[in-house]
């Protein structure tokens, strides 16, 4: 096979006659090949280069008149943006592995070696660059076969592979998530044989995987994969006790791993938002400690989206996660993901609308999503009325925000003002009669401006005996 056309880009042109002017063979590799195969957009290159990457790459970019070349000494790479393109050099490499790290011993190697260390047969295609052979495939694995079977499939003995470096396993899983690939079966029974080695992996790197197959068209099947392989057992243990289903009495709960992986399928039709999804995720993680069983009304939860929100952060920095507001941002989805539902099944006031408007503020549309995602039920019948009803609440809280504006909430009275009216000393009477007010207007008591919050004030006041 040729793909000369799909490399015509100046940065392939000058790879090469740098590489004829100095008598150093160059080759594209990895993904970027298996990319242009699949059709994929794809942004950054791998270029191996038999000799000094380091060099060579130094060579090119000042060919290309590239300034900033960033070289990584102990990894033996260089890597410079030309263009909107992230290209990165490697001299080509032997590998040999240690049991304790997934840090290899490198040496200096040939084409072949290079191909040798690549995860898997649809990642070590390579493209020579070298004038007399430019553009033509190097596929010693039969990784074009693989990208039209679809399958996962390491180079070498694939026990060996995900041993020496078992990221690879959250690569595989990735990768067939991503793709809509199948992992090869015996691919398969070595990720299980070796799923006990992703713990001398960090966090960090399985995270950029997880997050991949998070934002990935439909994430449940990478997270079967992982749940099916023990990897998620790993670093995700409270996402594998939702797994499960008891029955007492002929009384059944639901499995709340598998309807979690339907709420995330479904969002996923609807954002791309990571945080939403994760929050997708943890909309249900406090179920299994919050589970009662009782005679009367069978199995309940009561109380998991407190609990929930309350594990998030916990959770966030177990997983390496960021604790910034994208964090507060999911937990506030956790506490809050049945409201909206109550409000579906119940009688629709408005004052639990303007409360639900004032917690979730700008966020409320999120909320809506994930509670709409969290619909999933065998009976069709029902998850069509409760969607029905939904969009009745939806309805309302568009009626009452544009009435009473809560949204971004703030009483028109501020603590100041209470201050100065009644020449009070800050304490905590001041916060009450705040805390009133805010009630009273939630409450519908009294309308959403500053008059009549100020008539309301001295009425409270006169309440707590503050004259
Ligand atoms: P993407 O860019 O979509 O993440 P990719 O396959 O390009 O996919 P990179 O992490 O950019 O992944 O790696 C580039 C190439 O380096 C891969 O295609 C593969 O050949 C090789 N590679 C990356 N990580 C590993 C690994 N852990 N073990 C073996 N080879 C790897
Ligand atoms: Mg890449």
């Amino acid at each position: 096979m040729n793909l000369q056309k799909h490399i015509e880009h100046q940065l392939f042109r000058v790879i090469s006659e740098v590489g004829k002017k100095h008598c150093k063979s160059s080759f594209v590799i990895g993904g970027f090949v298996r990319d242009i195969i699949l059709k994929r957009p794809s942004k950054d290159v791998d270029i191996v280069v038999l000799g000094d990457g380091l060099e060579f790459a130094q060579l090119v970019a000042k060919e290309l008149g590239v300034k900033k070349v960033s070289l990584f000494k102990t990894y033996g790479t260089a890597a410079f943006k030309y263009k909107d393109i992230e290209v990165e050099f490697v001299g080509a490499r032997k590998e040999s592995y240690t049991k304790q790290s997934r840090n290899p011993k490198v040496e200096q190697g040939t084409l072949a070696d290079d191909q040798n260390r690549r995860d898997f047969t649809i990642n070590a295609l390579a493209i020579s660059l070298n004038s007399s052979s430019y553009g033509e495939v190097l596929d010693p694995f039969n990784g074009l076969e693989d990208l039209k079977l679809k399958i996962i499939k390491t180079p070498l003995d694939p026990d060996i592979t995900y041993s020496d470096d078992p990221l690879r396993m959250m690569r595989a899983i990735r990768f067939a998530t991503q793709l809509g690939f199948k992992i090869e079966k015996n691919s398969l029974a070595a990720i299980k044989k070796n799923a006990e080695r992703l713990k001398i992996v960090s966090t960090e790197r399985i995270l950029v995987e997880l997050n991949k197959i998070i934002l990935s068209d439909t994430p449940s099947r990478g997270f079967k994969l992982l749940f099916d392989t023990k990897l998620l057992h790993q670093f995700f243990p409270e996402m594998v006790e939702l797994q499960g289903v008891e029955t007492i009495d002929g009384n059944s709960h639901k499995d709340n791993f598998y309807h979690t992986l339907e709420v995330l399928d479904n969002i996923s039709e609807h954002t791309d938002n990571l945080w939403l999804r994760w929050a997708a995720i943890m909309h249900d993680i406090a179920k299994p400690r919050t589970k009662r069983f009782n005679k009367k009304t069978g199995f309940t939860f009561h109380g998991h989206e407190e609990v929930g929100a309350r594990m998030v952060y916990g959770l966030f920095k177990k997983l390496k996660l960021p604790l910034d507001h994208k964090m507060k941002y999911v937990q506030k989805l956790v506490r809050l993901h049945l409201r909206p539902i109550a409000l579906v099944k119940g009688n629709v006031t408005d004052s639990a609308i303007r409360r639900l408007l004032c917690e979730a503020g700008d966020d409320i549309e999120d909320l809506m999503t994930l509670c709409n995602a969290d619909i999933t039920s065998k009976n069709e019948f029902k998850v069509q009325k409760y969607k029905s009803n939904f969009d009745k609440v939806r309805k309302k809280l568009k009626e009452v925000e544009e009435k009473d504006h809560v949204r971004n909430f703030q009483p028109p009275i501020t603590g100041q003002e209470i201050i100065k009216t009644f020449n009070l000393e800050p304490s905590k009477i001041v916060g009450e009669i705040k805390h009133h007010i805010k009630e009273a207007i939630l409450d519908g008591k009294i309308k959403n401006n500053y008059n009549d919050a100020y008539a309301y004030m001295f009425e409270v006041a006169k309440k707590l005996g503050v004259h």
